[in-house]
């Protein structure tokens, strides 16, 4: 198989008649990406991304895949996390663009030139959740005193679960329930006698 390190693909250079397709390996390196406002690193396995090209009537189909690891903070309580990912991405190429609306067109082909990095970080991105998270049920640190409520738990969240107590204290009546703000407390509540 073709390697290469060259960040984009010329597809005027590629002898292939209709119907016929070729594979290279694209070395990527690594790079950064922004996720909820969050730095992550993208490290490629392997050799990088696998290219494929098929030249069809009118044009070549174009799929990029590319196995990674992702590296950063989660969004919910910071710890360090890996997350590998196995991103795809497939973009038809038309010979005749002119011919074309150009809102149709990949934006990571100019003529019959394929911009390889732009379209495998595009795949990463798509690969990903919108927020990545040590695990799915990440607990996260509490907003008031800090701590990881994965690895400790602090009471202070709790009295924050209904403002209408925080306003019950400010006005000196504490309690609540001959006010009948604690609906929330009926029987029908799992775990809601602690
Ligand atoms: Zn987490
Ligand atoms: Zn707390």
């Amino acid at each position: 198989m073709a390697r290469t390190t060259s960040p984009s693909l010329d597809l005027r250079e590629l002898p292939l008649k209709s119907g016929e397709r070729t594979e290279r390996v694209v070395a990527i390196e690594p790079y950064p990406i922004f996720l909820g406002g969050q730095r992550y690193q993208v490290v490629p396995q392997g050799e990088g991304a696998d290219v494929v090209i098929e030249r069809l009537s009118g044009g070549y189909l174009v799929t990029v895949v590319m196995e990674a690891s992702v590296f950063g903070a989660c969004y919910r309580c910071l710890r360090e996390l890996e997350q590998q990912v196995e991103a795809r991405q497939q973009e038809f190429v038309p010979s005749n663009p002119e011919k074309w609306d150009e809102d149709d067109i990949s934006p990571f082909v100019d003529d019959l030139m394929v911009d390889l990095v732009g379209l495998t970080r595009e795949a990463v991105i798509l690969a990903l959740p919108e927020k990545l998270l040590c695990r799915e049920d990440c607990l996260g640190i509490c907003p008031q005193c800090g701590k990881d409520l994965n690895l400790e738990e602090c009471h202070c969240h709790i009295e924050q679960l209904d403002p209408r107590w925080e306003k019950l204290r400010e006005l000196g009546l504490g309690g609540g329930e001959e006010l009948g703000v604690s609906e929330a407390d009926g029987e029908d509540v799992p775990g809601g006698e602690e």
